[in-house]
């Protein structure tokens, strides 16, 4: 059932699919992701948090009592689609890879004393994750910065 602009649901992404949370993140989905919790926990933490469970599990996914999405892929790029055609697009933008925390725009005088000098005189645009405190330019690993970047 692909949403048309509304917003996908938050996720709780389980054990071996950490490769695919980064991937949701850099698409705009919020992503959680734990591999070291119990499927108790998991699925009491999906409930309290009201976030769909998405796992490789399958017995996991048919528990009752949470909203879960099986992904049968073992392909990073195949079990992407088939969580965007289960989901529809995020309809947000990109959020941190590495901790899933919200992004916000930084100027080149903010961004000046976190990043290395050479970054400093050759890139005009960043961003940084209100969580971690990480901090991304244009060509860094994380090709999908400039689109970021050039929403506002
Ligand atoms: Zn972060």
């Amino acid at each position: 059932m692909p949403s048309t602009g509304a917003k996908a649901p938050p996720l709780l992404v389980d054990a071996m699919l950490g490769a695919l949370a980064r991937r949701l993140r850099w698409l705009g989905y919020d992503a959680e992701y734990r591999n070291d919790l119990p499927d108790e926990e998991m699925m009491a933490i999906a409930r309290e948090t009201g976030r769909l469970l998405v796992t490789r599990d399958r017995a996991l996914a048919r528990r009752r009592g949470v909203r879960a999405l099986y992904v049968a892929a073992t392909v990073l790029e195949e079990q992407v689609a088939a969580v965007v055609d289960a989901l529809g697009p995020s309809g947000a933008r990109s959020r941190c890879t590495v901790c899933n925390g919200e992004l916000e725009r930084l100027t080149p005088a903010q961004a000046a004393p976190l990043v290395p000098p050479y970054v400093a005189r050759t890139q005009t645009e960043f961003a940084r994750c209100r969580r971690c405190r990480r901090v991304y330019w244009p060509g860094t690993h994380w090709p999908g910065l400039q689109k970021w970047l050039e929403i506002k």
